[in-house]
């Protein structure tokens, strides 16, 4: 099911986009088979079930880390993530900052940016993310990459409502794509998009999709 699936999605998923194939929630055996079917980026939202899928499951995969994550928990993960999509504060940033240095590596990050109505969600808004790029705080994070940006829209059926919220996103992705090229070279990323979503967010300019259930079918939990 898992190869049938990830094999219909591919066909509509641009070369040019990247794909998360988001494992939270599903077992090591289902991942194996989304990797023998060639996936090689997986995407989880906790900690805990992160670490300890890395070291069950083979080293070439890249992990992606998704979900909201705390101060306290970033030494777990940063000695082996490919890239953080959920940095929502400075303070994050100096955490992995600081604990990449200790493990000696380079880690990438995405901003994530609040673009959806529901309040519950996490990020960044356009006013605080660009004081934060305009303050100088970043050029003192030596051990971190800022690769771009990650939005989720809100959940809806009103495919407009969900299209001009990335839309709004790419448009300040460009704008600091544009003018901040000194201090964010590597600013390449647009991480948006779902499993009910990604073709409006492939539309609207998604260089990365996170997508879960229409790979591994439907979780219990959110
Ligand atoms: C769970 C999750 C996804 C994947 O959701 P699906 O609707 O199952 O595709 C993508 N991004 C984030 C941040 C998530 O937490």
């Amino acid at each position: 099911m898992i190869t049938e699936n990830l094999r219909q999605l591919r066909r509509n998923i641009p070369e040019n986009v990247q794909l998360v194939c988001v494992s939270k929630f599903h077992s090591i055996d289902e991942i194996r088979e989304a990797y023998n079917s060639g996936e090689r980026i997986f995407g989880e939202s906790k900690v805990q079930e992160l670490t300890s899928k890395h070291e069950l499951l083979p080293a070439d995969i890249e992990w992606h880390f998704i979900g909201h994550l705390q101060s306290n928990k970033v030494k777990y993960i940063v000695p082996f993530v490919s890239l953080i999509h959920s940095v929502d504060s400075l303070k994050l940033l100096q955490e992995v900052d600081k604990q990449a240095q200790k493990a000696g590596r380079n880690v990438n990050c995405l901003l994530q940016v609040h673009i959806a109505l529901e309040e519950t969600k996490f990020g960044f808004n356009e006013v605080e993310l660009l004081q934060l790029i305009e303050s100088g705080e970043l050029k003192e994070l030596k051990h971190i990459t800022i690769c771009g940006l990650m939005g989720m829209a809100t959940f809806t059926d009103n495919t407009e409502q969900v299209r001009s919220e990335f839309r709004t996103l790419k448009s300040l992705f460009d704008r600091i794509k544009t003018h901040m090229q000194d201090v964010l070279s590597a600013f390449n990323i647009l991480s948006m998009g779902m499993s009910d979503d990604y073709p409006v967010a492939i539309e609207e300019g998604s260089t990365m999709v996170r997508i879960g259930s229409k790979i591994f079918g439907q979780r219990l939990y959110k």
